[in-house]
């Protein structure tokens, strides 16, 4: 039987680790498993969050392998090859990625058949293609990160220029985690009054100074690397949210990594889409009617990844 609440972290990298305390911070999960090729930095992240037990509840981490496995619902994978020399290309860098997560999707259709999988790995949505050809469980069952983030940061930045809570900001970007992800203006309102053509809080519509904050979400992770070296909270968090809309059966509609089946055309390709996710994974997608610009950005998208793609050897 799964055991309700148990959750399983690849890797206690950068990102694995954030993901565990907020995770862990936030009381979603009753166990955290940590699974690292260096056993010992497991074990020191494990009795880490343990000491913060008494002031956060009754949340048991520790460090384990892919055998402890069986009852975990849900996995998350962060474990990511750096490059090796500035000579080595991006499609080298993939391919070695896609390596290293053969050996992953292998243990965990091995060890945790039924689980459901969250990837965070980069490039995410080539990740989660590869992790959804190289598993045997169905493809509602692996989940990519996506644009979670992007429209976190997205909603933040828009929330602070007109002045209200992000929460009451509804926008998204969708397509491509990266550089030709797609914001989709012609939906993006705030308490239903839509943004776009609009003055709202007393701001006149500027889309110029809109562009920018759309550009300012989109390149937030270079300028936190070039000041902290990395990021990993907000995907932390990110990861923490996906996993409770998963345990809760939420039904929640997130824009996260899936596999697109004929949406607006497209086929064949992991992107995010505004998805429905529950306890079984991705239940659902929503499409709402995009404008022509917005269609032809994530077909713009879907074609960049599929050249990456069709550059991975997945024998
Ligand atoms: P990190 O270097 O701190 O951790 C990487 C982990 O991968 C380490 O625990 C390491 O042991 C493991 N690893 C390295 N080589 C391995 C191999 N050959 N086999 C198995 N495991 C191996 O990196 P990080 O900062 O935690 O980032 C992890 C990944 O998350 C990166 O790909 C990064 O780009 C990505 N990331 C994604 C998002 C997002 O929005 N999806 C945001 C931030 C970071």
């Amino acid at each position: 039987m799964i055991q309700r609440r148990s959750i399983a972290i690849v890797r206690t990298g950068n990102v694995g680790v954030a993901a565990a305390y907020a995770l862990f911070n936030q009381r979603i999960a009753s166990e955290i498993i940590l699974i690292d090729l260096n056993r010992e930095k497991a074990e020191g992240e494990a009795m880490d969050l343990m000491h913060g037990q008494l002031l956060v509840g009754n949340v048991k981490v520790r460090a384990g392998t892919y055998e402890d496995l069986k009852n975990t619902q849900v996995v998350v994978v962060t474990a990511g090859v750096g490059q090796k020399s500035q000579d080595e290309s991006r499609l080298e860098l993939l391919n070695r990625n896609a390596e290293v997560f053969k050996n992953i999707i292998s243990e965990l259709d091995k060890h945790a058949p039924n689980a459901i999988l969250i990837i965070a790995t980069n490039p995410v949505d080539i990740l989660t293609y590869v992790s959804q050809n190289l598993s045997s469980r169905e493809p509602e069952r692996i989940i990519g990160t996506g644009t979670l983030l992007d429209t976190a940061r997205f909603r933040s930045l828009l929330g602070r220029y007109y002045d209200v809570d992000p929460r009451s900001v509804h926008a998204y970007i969708l397509g491509e985690h990266g550089d030709s992800e797609v914001p989709i203006w012609s939906q993006a309102n705030i308490g239903g009054k839509p943004i776009e053509h609009n003055t709202l809080m007393g701001k006149p519509y500027d889309q110029q100074a809109l562009n920018d904050l759309f550009e300012e979400a989109k390149n937030a992770a270079y300028k936190i690397i070039e000041r902290k070296g990395f990021t990993n909270t907000a995907i932390g968090v990110v990861i923490a949210r996906i996993v409770e809309g998963i345990l809760e059966d939420e039904k929640s509609v997130i824009p996260v990594s899936v596999h697109w089946d004929g949406e607006y055309g497209i086929s064949d390709v992991c992107m995010s889409l505004q998805s429905v996710i529950g306890i079984e994974g991705v239940k659902d997608r929503v499409t709402p009617d995009l404008n022509d610009e917005e269609i032809e950005g994530l077909e713009n998208s879907a074609s960049i990844l599929q050249k990456s793609l069709s550059g991975i050897n997945l024998d």
